[in-house]
């Protein structure tokens, strides 16, 4: 029998959860190298899929990180600044 452990909290679970019943932390952890999904495990330091090398924990922030700066695109930045000059000329 598998034993899962919440990369947050620690609570122990049966490894049938989806969701860690303690604080809510998600349990399944997809791979950014190859997008496979699976559940979190301790002992996974690599993906079972593809064996790209991740810390489960990490790997969750930085595909947050990647969307924030996928968002944030600098053509965006410059179209805000254009608009603002275009406002300001017309005054
Ligand atoms: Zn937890
Ligand atoms: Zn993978």
């Amino acid at each position: 029998m598998s034993v899962f452990k919440c990369p947050k909290c620690c609570k122990t679970t049966g490894g049938n959860e989806a969701f860690c019943t303690d604080c809510g932390q998600p349990l399944n952890i997809k791979c950014p190298a190859c997008g496979e999904t699976w559940r979190y495990m301790f002992v996974y330091n690599y993906c079972p899929a593809c064996g790209h090398n991740m810390e489960p924990v990490d790997a969750e922030e930085k595909l947050k990180e990647e969307l924030k700066e996928e968002q944030s695109t600098p053509s965006l930045e410059l179209q805000l600044e254009n608009l603002q000059n275009d406002e300001a000329s017309q005054e």
